[in-house]
């Protein structure tokens, strides 16, 4: 079954190019084996694709990670997205007994205090989590793009996410901000009232801020952080995976 997914992911990202993001999507329902799981934040770019997914009814289950911790935005977002579309975004939750043990280790803005504190929040909230909500998908669908952050420049619109035993598939990676809020606006996509507040990138509200004239998109995300560290574990294994799948197009293009 890997070298299946190997070889699948080298022929989506040889057949994507001059395909819309509808018609990315509906490749992807086409071709990736199993149920297909796109997780949103509720972001610019993941509205446009629940959009697509909802308005054109692909089978493709929508589910947010809600760690308890989101902006009242994001929340009444949530419920005027599903109002609109007529469909229910599924959600995961953190688990009730880690949850605890984490506020009772380290208080409840620990992550303020230390890069492994954030991490070890972001793990029960949103990392374990993801874990079931991917649990026996074929593939996983995100809004990542590449100009988010220098950490996501080498992302592909395939990856073979070995670890998970899935596709990966970012049917937005060359977009570009200013063209999905184009899109969002001609198509009366709702959208985060947070984005007209310096708010590019929303994640969790003790953890985002506005942006400051000039600043790239994630700057509000654990501002406190180092610059070059800045993801939750969510998307962590991107980078090799990527060059695992470049390798393994170079090797079959020689043979
Ligand atoms: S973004 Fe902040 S509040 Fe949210 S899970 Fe991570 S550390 Fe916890």
């Amino acid at each position: 079954m890997s070298a299946e997914l190997h070889t699948l992911a080298g022929r989506l990202n040889s057949s994507f190019p001059d395909l819309s993001p509808l018609q990315r999507l509906q490749l992807l329902v086409a071709n990736v084996p199993g149920k297909l799981v796109f997780t949103t934040s509720l972001g610019l770019e993941d509205q446009m694709l629940t959009h697509l997914i909802f308005g054109n009814a692909l089978p493709i289950d929508v589910v947010t990670l809600d760690t308890g911790r989101l902006f009242p935005e994001t929340y009444s977002l949530w419920q005027e997205t599903e109002a609109h579309y007529g469909r229910r975004i599924k959600a995961k939750y953190p688990q009730a007994d880690a949850l605890e043990a984490l506020v009772d280790d380290q208080g409840i803005d620990g992550f303020y205090f230390g890069a492994d504190m954030r991490k070890a929040c972001c793990h029960v909230r949103k990392v374990e989590p993801l874990e079931r909500a991917l649990h026996g998908a074929g593939g996983w669908l995100t809004g990542l793009r590449r100009d988010q952050s220098a950490n996501r420049e080498s992302l592909e619109f395939v990856v073979h996410d070995e670890r998970r035993a899935l596709i990966k598939a970012n049917p937005l990676f060359d977009w570009s901000r200013a063209d999905i809020a184009a899109f969002a606006s001609a198509n009366n996509v709702p959208v985060n009232a947070l984005h007209d507040r310096g708010f590019l990138s929303i994640g969790c509200a003790p953890c985002t801020r506005a942006l400051r004239p000039g600043e790239p998109e994630r700057a509000g995300r654990w501002w406190w952080e180092d610059e070059t560290r800045k993801e939750c574990g969510l998307h962590v294994d991107d980078a090799t995976a990527a060059s695992a799948n470049a390798r393994t197009t170079t090797i079959s293009e020689r043979t």
